[in-house]
């Protein structure tokens, strides 16, 4: 083949493109399969209190079994599910298998569940939580939802409201990342929070960086000033769990206290007793 052959190159980028159109195709299809097949799964990851050891929530994350791929990571299906609409369907059936899941724990953990920016904008939300609740039986002080920043960014009342909506219920409600979106403050103040979770990216570097430290500190002040509650994510080491109970931080959440994991193994964990934190540590 000749060097610079420009036809060649083209040719080779629209085959290349039609195989990239051809597997979000394939993707999509086995999407809206997948829901009826029942090959989504939830597994949880608990949330330790820094102060007494013990779990006070799981949060729900979504796992999909695809009968050829294995696990396919919620990192690269969501977005999909966003673009085509799904996630309305996936995320109702999320709310509902979390809180009928939750109801069987052996302690009353509260059950966190992540909503996506596009149930926000349906108008059904509200009504589907109150459903998935009653549904159940489970309590809505035993939910919680979490949000990210970019919930926020778009039409602001309406969101505004349906958050206020869920607070009545008795669910609580958390934001999610903080840190790496838009992270205006003035959110903080104008919506209704209990919790911050504070993004992993902060914690990874927590030992290694003044700035990281800086960071985590001042998120834990400013969300205590608020009345809020502190979450930090992705804690994988002793260290950074004794660094965080120095800044006085709340609650938290890494594969150093638990992976996310399934239903079974999650409530065995949920029934085992804990010992109290030494107060050295
Ligand atoms: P997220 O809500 O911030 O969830 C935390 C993610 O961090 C999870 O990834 C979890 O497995 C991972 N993680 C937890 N501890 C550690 C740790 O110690 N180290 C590291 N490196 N990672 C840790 P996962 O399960 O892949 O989920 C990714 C994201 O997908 C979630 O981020 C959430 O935004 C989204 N997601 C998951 N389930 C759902 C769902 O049911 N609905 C919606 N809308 N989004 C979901
Ligand atoms: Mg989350
Ligand atoms: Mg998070
Ligand atoms: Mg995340």
């Amino acid at each position: 083949r000749v060097k610079g052959d420009g036809r060649t190159g083209h040719r080779f980028f629209e085959q290349e493109m039609d195989a990239q159109l051809q597997s979000r195709r394939h993707l999509e299809q086995d999407l809206i399969q997948a829901l009826k097949a029942g090959e989504f799964a939830l597994h949880y990851q608990p949330l330790v209190d820094l102060a007494s050891n013990q779990i006070s929530e799981c949060e729900a994350l979504l796992r999909w079994h695809h009968p050829e791929r294995g696990m396919v990571p919620p990192g690269e299906f969501i977005r999909v599910a966003e673009e085509i609409g799904l996630i309305i369907q996936l995320g109702e059936w999320v709310l509902q298998q979390a809180c009928r899941e939750a109801v069987s724990w052996p302690i009353p953990a509260r059950v966190k569940v992540n909503l996506s920016p596009i149930q926000f904008v349906d108008q059904n939300l509200v009504r589907t939580v109150k459903r998935a609740l009653e549904e159940s039986g489970l309590p809505s002080s035993r939910l919680g939802v979490e949000i990210t920043e970019s919930v926020l960014l778009q039409n602001n009342e309406a969101t505004l409201a349906t958050l206020h909506e869920l607070r009545q219920l008795g669910i609580s409600i958390a934001m999610d990342d903080f840190g790496t979106g838009y992270s205006s403050l003035s959110y903080l103040r104008s919506f209704p929070f209990d919790q911050i979770k504070i993004d992993q990216s902060f914690i990874r570097d927590l030992m290694l960086r003044n700035d990281c430290r800086a960071i985590v500190d001042s998120i834990i002040s400013l969300g205590h000033s608020l009345g809020m509650t502190t979450t930090a994510e992705g804690v994988e080491l002793p260290e950074q769990v004794t660094e965080l109970r120095k800044l006085g931080c709340d609650f938290a959440q890494g594969y150093l206290f638990g992976r996310p994991q399934p239903l079974h193994s999650v409530q065995e964990m949920l029934a085992a007793p804990r010992p109290p934190l030494d107060d050295a540590a």
